[in-house]
């Protein structure tokens, strides 16, 4: 039999985790504070406690996908008897700090415990592109490695319980500033008659995904220094920077999303990187406020 798993929190993301693992073929028992959430997980076969305590009974594995980690901790303080013996994955988003507390915790009421970062959104969730970062008892992980897979394929990153989440929340804050230079560029062009639809996929999909593939070059400068003079130095980068924010001025565009990007360009010139490649930001952030 396949491992029976528990469910807690059936938010857009609990239920898509729920569903997975209906479809994988695990025994699921399900908890919800609100009674009677994502009603179409009866029909897959999920089990409904009618406590967290009488759904962590039912299962080896427990995976927790709750709002933040206040909501884990008020839900799973209460159960700790309960969880003593059984592995709990917290694929609830939180700070490494805060993960490292939390497995604290459970190491101190005999439960093995996994932190988990979900690289996904619920619709993509069991699909070939979802992947989920854990860190924490290396035990667990490979004990139910395979179990976990069926959601998303499980990135182990590290013992330290909190990298799973330094990593998450490190590649969230590459994904924001990207997609809101997406949004940018599609306020630019609809204040035209220009379809966004089309813009986007001929013209915004190919260019991000072209300078996506320019990345690892810019890691590779950052560890081993640079092969060469910079392709695009940074002083020709923040010259020509403030045409972009002069375009979104005429075109009635709110500019302030290309401002931190402006300053910090303009920092680096200051800082006499102007001859260097994008990879000079990187110790100036690094270097803090
Ligand atoms: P939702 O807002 O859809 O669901 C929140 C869940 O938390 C619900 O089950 C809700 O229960 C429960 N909850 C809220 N407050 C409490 C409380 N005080 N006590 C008990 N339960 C509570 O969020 P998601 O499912 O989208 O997200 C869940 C986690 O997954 C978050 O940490 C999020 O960062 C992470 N995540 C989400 C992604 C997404 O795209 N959705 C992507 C990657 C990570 P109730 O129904 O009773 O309100």
């Amino acid at each position: 039999m396949r491992t029976p798993v528990t469910v807690l929190g059936l938010g857009a993301m609990g239920t898509a985790l729920a569903r997975a693992f209906l479809a994988a073929g695990h025994p699921t028992t399900v908890w919800n504070r609100t009674p009677g959430r994502s009603p179409e997980l009866d029909a897959l076969g999920a089990t409904r406690a009618a406590t967290a305590a009488e759904a962590v009974a039912a299962g080896r594995l427990v995976v927790v996908c709750l709002l933040d980690d206040t909501t884990v901790r008020a839900t799973l303080e209460p159960l700790a008897a309960e969880l003593t013996g059984r592995t709990l994955a917290n694929l609830t988003s939180s700070l490494p700090s805060r993960a490292r507390a939390l497995a604290d915790w459970a190491a101190g009421h005999g439960i093995e415990f996994l932190d988990g970062g979900i690289m996904a959104v619920p619709v993509m969730i069991g699909g070939p592109e979802a992947f989920i970062l854990y860190s924490g008892s290396t035990v667990a992980f490979e004990q139910y490695e395979h179990d976990l897979a069926a959601a998303a394929r499980p990135a182990y990153v590290g013992k330290d319980p909190g990298l799973a989440s330094l990593h998450d929340f490190t590649l969230l804050s590459a994904m924001y500033p990207m997609l809101g230079g997406a949004a940018h560029a599609l306020a630019l062009i609809s204040r035209e008659d220009i379809s966004p639809t089309t813009f986007t996929d001929s013209y915004l999909v190919p260019w991000l995904s072209a300078m996506l593939g320019q990345l690892p070059a810019m890691a590779k400068d950052l560890e081993h220094g640079p092969d060469g003079p910079a392709g695009s130095n940074l002083a020709m980068q923040a010259n020509g920077f403030h045409e972009l924010v002069d375009l979104a001025v005429e075109q009635g565009v709110d500019p302030r999303m290309l401002a931190p990007m402006e300053q910090l360009l303009r920092r680096a010139v200051d800082a006499g990187h102007g001859d260097e490649d994008l990879a000079a930001l990187v110790p100036l952030l690094r270097a803090g406020a």
